[in-house]
């Protein structure tokens, strides 16, 4: 069969993180259902990224879908500026509601990487309007994540995502991962330059386009502590992490150290529609309120609070919260857990590396001896599981599984034996 739709998308459209010379055609997906996905050659594949990490409750969730159809014949876009509507503020009461560390205002725009620029730019002007001058730079992790914006690039790791752009990102202190070994040279780096750092943001306990890091929580807890001590505004980017995917609603409600500000995306509609909240605290908000306008979170976005992702929000909580969904969470991880101990840490001598999960995220490293993001073994296994009707996508030689939380233990079962094939696959 001719890919048709194939050959024109290579006439018109630039795809992200695609070098297109030499590039397959891509496949053209008519529908999704579920986890699964359907082609226009009769194939299906099973979703094990929740593309992107966003589709949640898998794909074309009829829940979702018919709220947002409801909301389009009401009200299906207004400027959010002088005007209001119901889906923004409901969800912004839920969203209040669920968040750790007692968040008081929604601020919302588009994707991820707009929620890490918002958190970013509100957490350095809460300095300035506070009339203390050089408190202007940022603590991160090194090998962090937080998005393709400036900004966003800016507080991520550099590597490959950066390099071009190295000379145009700003400063930033960057730390290692806290681990027993290295916290207290942590902590001495952090109080070195304790005047200058207004914000410290991390992916709590998983550094995930960084490699699926997880990373120890009571040494977190103890940097958080450490880290808040000095009055540094804690930010959480849980644009991945938020949303069930780790387990508990959001990762920081595992650390007893609660952000001063949290950033969604990804899961927040479902999957569905284009969204990204910031949430911040109280002191945060009040630090804008002034009769001097210079004052003002000068920031938004045509689409803020589109009501029809909105109500997409709305949709997925609901859907989220029902018990049959956070027990699903809990088999998938439990899934995991006994495929780690029973399976994969027993396999292929010590060809998986590092098998570990958390929530619904399983991850493990190939030891092909090249360990790093820009070699063939990725693209080779994702070759290999699409022909079984499986669509992953390693980072490197980092392997992964996110399931939409509505997986089938048959679905999920099918992806543990390809995965168990892989060194015969390779040819190891
Ligand atoms: N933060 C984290 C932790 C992410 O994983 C991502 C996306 N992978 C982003 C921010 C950026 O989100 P978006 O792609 O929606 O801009």
């Amino acid at each position: 069969m001719i890919n048709s739709l194939g050959i024109r998308d290579a006439e018109v459209i630039w795809h992200p993180y695609t070098q297109h010379k030499n590039l397959d055609l891509p496949i053209p997906i008519l529908k999704g259902n579920g986890s699964l996905l359907f082609d226009d050659a009769g194939n299906s594949y099973i979703d094990a990224i929740s593309s992107w990490w966003v589709n949640i409750h898998g794909h074309s969730n009829p829940y979702i879908a018919e709220k947002i159809y409801r909301q389009a014949q009401d009200l299906e876009q207004v400027i959010f500026t002088n005007f209001t509507h119901e889906p923004a503020v409901r969800l912004a009461e839920r969203l209040i509601s669920i968040l750790p560390g007692n968040q008081s205002k929604i601020f919302y725009s588009d994707n991820g990487s707009t929620a890490v620029e918002v958190a970013l730019k509100m957490a350095i002007q809460y300095w300035i309007n506070k009339g203390i001058t050089g408190r202007n730079t940022i603590l991160a992790f090194e090998n962090a994540y937080h998005g393709d914006t400036f900004g966003a690039m800016s507080v991520s790791g550099r590597g490959i995502f950066t390099n071009a752009f190295k000379d145009f990102l700003f400063d930033v202190v960057f730390i290692e991962t806290p681990n027993a070994d290295n916290l207290e040279e942590i902590k001495s780096i952090i109080k070195s330059k304790k005047e200058k750092i207004a914000a410290f943001i991390y992916e709590p306990l998983l550094q995930a386009a960084g490699g699926m890091n997880m990373y120890d929580a009571e040494n977190m807890d103890q940097l958080l502590s450490f880290v808040r001590s000095e009055q540094i505004i804690c930010i959480a980017d849980e644009v991945l992490t938020g949303f069930g995917r780790t387990g508990s609603l959001f990762a920081s409600e595992s650390l007893s150290n609660y952000p001063d500000i949290i950033c969604l995306s990804k899961g927040l509609t479902g999957g569905f529609l284009a969204l990204g909240a910031t949430a911040c605290r109280q002191f945060i908000f009040d630090a804008f309120l002034s009769d001097d306008r210079s004052k003002t979170f000068f920031h938004g976005h045509s689409y803020t609070a589109n009501p029809l992702a909105c109500a997409a929000g709305l949709a997925s909580l609901d859907l989220l919260q029902e018990k049959t969904c956070l027990d699903k969470i809990r088999e998938i991880q439990f899934s995991h857990e006994q495929f780690v101990s029973a399976s994969l840490s027993k396999s292929h001598g010590n060809f998986f590396l590092n098998p570990r999960f958390m929530g619904t995220i399983l991850a493990f490293e190939l030891n092909d001896g090249k360990n790093n993001y820009t070699n063939n073994i990725g693209r080779e296994i994702m070759k290999q599981a699409l022909g079984k009707g499986i669509y992953l996508r390693p980072l490197g030689n980092t392997v992964y599984l996110m399931p939409p939380y509505c997986i089938t233990d048959e679905e999920l079962n099918k992806i543990y034996r390809f995965i168990l094939s892989i060194p015969d696959v390779l040819k190891v």
